[in-house]
């Protein structure tokens, strides 16, 4: 039977519904490869694209580089988005068309708008015994800057706030009670590294604000949140409308909250470009392949990336 919307559903005009607390949702990530490096894709998934402006999370390592091939991503474009890398152990070399080179060791940050286009590198530095560790994300840019002029900034040392107990939080991107990241941002959102402390049942608060969208990727031990367990190779998406995130572990571990506004424009994103529309992607795509002005050139040792025209230009 199927029936009109009844006031069991939808309480009349006037009464007030007390909203539950939204659930955690928690969804794995995909096992890939990139330059030859295991990741764990966190997002994008099938059933969560973005969660406020961030749309890609990628988790690599931890690995020793040793002997393996280590990273080594050659020269490749973007477009329509931003590139966080944040490391935990490790260095990686960036190279880009804008003429930027720089070496980034835990803690710090490298951030890259690409705008209408930008190619960059990534080689891993091997070292005996030493592991890498880390995130990339991209932030998908919005309207009023994606078109724009591409840029690099890299920031050494990042604004942290103590959260007790021995927890740290670093405020990577955006802003947590009252501290904030003096690196640039097109949207309204946030990215803050958690670094906890065994605290037995007793919690870890963390600030959030109730008109973001939140969710938690754990790198390394495991955080305990709202009756749920959440481990490296996950999403934890925890919604909108909470006020305060409370944590807990039993062993070191290091998690990165994501949030922001939701994001409210359709992306599409294919190969290494965030747009809008398929002609965008199809026109970047060509741009690449031809080699023309509008990536630059990288200096690199590595071979550029290619790839094929998009399935609905062929
Ligand atoms: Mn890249």
């Amino acid at each position: 039977m199927s029936g009109p919307v009844t006031a069991k559903d939808v309480p009349p005009v006037g009464e007030v519904a007390t909203p539950a607390p939204p659930e955690i949702e928690i969804t794995p990530s995909r096992s890939t490869e990139v330059g030859g490096l295991p990741v764990r894709r966190a997002l994008p998934r099938r059933t969560r694209r973005t969660v406020g402006a961030w749309c890609f999370v990628d988790h690599m390592g931890p690995v020793e580089l040793g002997d393996g091939p280590g990273i080594a991503v050659g020269p490749h474009p973007h477009m329509g988005l931003q590139t966080v890398t944040w490391l935990l152990a490790g260095e990686v070399l960036h190279t880009d068309s804008l003429g930027s080179e720089q070496l980034i060791r835990p803690g710090q940050l490298n951030l890259m708008t690409a705008g209408h286009g930008v190619a960059h590198a990534e080689i891993g530095v091997r070292a005996p015994g030493r592991e890498v560790h880390g995130v990339q994300l991209w932030l998908a840019q919005p309207s009023s800057t994606r078109e724009g002029a591409a840029a690099f900034e890299h920031h050494g040392t990042l604004p942290t706030v103590e959260l007790g107990r021995g927890a740290v939080a670093t405020v990577v991107v955006g802003e947590l009670g009252g501290v904030a990241s003096p690196a640039r941002r097109d949207t309204d959102h946030v990215g803050i590294d958690l670094d906890l402390r065994p605290s037995g049942t007793r919690e870890n608060f963390v600030a959030l604000r109730p008109d973001y969208e939140y969710a938690i990727v754990v790198l390394q031990g495991s955080v305990a949140t709202g009756g749920s367990v959440i481990e490296p190779g996950h999403l934890a998406y925890l919604g909108e409308g909470r006020d305060e995130l409370a944590l807990s572990t039993t062993e070191p571990s290091r998690a990165l909250l994501i949030g922001g506004r939701p994001f409210e424009e359709p992306v599409l994103m294919w190969w290494n470009f965030v747009a809008r529309a398929q002609d965008e992607i199809t026109d970047a795509q060509r741009s690449w392949a031809r080699g023309d002005e509008r990536f630059g050139v990288v200096p690199s040792s590595l071979d550029r990336i290619e790839v094929a025209a998009p399935p609905w230009a062929t």
